[in-house]
């Protein structure tokens, strides 16, 4: 088959200890998964389904990246989160079978155009211009799962130009990592190349040109963006 035109190379993200690196297919995020941080957005917290959103892989960000202030807004935020590397095949999964499909995890960030996020919350309308933008997607290395072990109280923070911003344990999601991923696969037949952005701790916060963010999830690579300054 003959393509009109050439597409850019599918994004990839490097592997701690591999030669290849992980090529990513598609990029699900959920929202409201720590109960400080949905307070802190006046979100309501609640258990009764995880908040889905996407973001198209054109949106991934390498950490170690010096990126422009993003366009069309005026109040774009940081998001530390764990991001969840999908290996392998699954649909309609139970909780029990989900953590079989994780190939490792990594520090990501993601990028929130809150203005433009919380205009269309009020209206109603999708989300996608406040979440799905160039860049707005950044990951650090990956980690295998075998070298991370279990993801329980291990600590995910984000430090802003050196000063500590977000805090808590992995432990204080409110769906874990089996729930998530069971409760997604029951939307889509996961695959090698997805990615789970898990949700953000509290302490959300604006960044500004010049600013380093540096974030972290002990016993995994930080993940770092730096915007240039103006
Ligand atoms: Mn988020």
């Amino acid at each position: 088959m003959s393509l009109l035109f050439e597409l850019p190379e599918v994004p990839a993200v490097p592997v701690l200890g591999e030669e290849a690196r992980y090529p990513v297919r598609r990029i699900f995020c959920v929202g409201r998964n720590y109960a400080a941080h949905a307070r802190e957005l006046g979100n309501a917290v609640d258990r009764e389904a995880p908040i889905w959103f996407t973001k198209a892989p054109a949106a991934l960000c390498h950490s170690g990246t010096a990126i422009a202030y993003p366009p069309g807004t005026q109040d774009c935020h940081y998001e530390m989160e764990l991001v969840v590397a999908i290996g392998g095949h699954g649909f309609e999964l139970a909780a029990e079978q989900a953590m079989d499909l994780v190939y490792g995890y990594a520090c990501g960030l993601d990028m929130t155009r809150r203005d433009l996020q919380n205009a269309a919350k009020a209206k109603g309308y999708p989300w996608d211009t406040g979440k799905d933008f160039e860049n707005g997607a950044v990951i650090g290395p990956i980690t295998r799962a075998d070298a991370f072990g279990q993801p329980g109280e291990q600590r995910i923070s984000l430090a802003k130009n050196g000063e500590t911003k977000q805090e808590a344990p992995l432990s204080e999601m409110i769906w874990s990592l089996p729930e998530l991923i069971a409760d997604l696969s029951r939307l889509y037949h996961l695959a090698p190349g997805d990615l789970i952005y898990t949700g953000t701790p509290a302490g959300v916060g604006p960044v500004a040109p010049g600013d380093r963010l540096e974030g972290r999830v002990e016993g995994l690579e930080p993940v770092v963006l730096a915007i240039d300054p103006a």
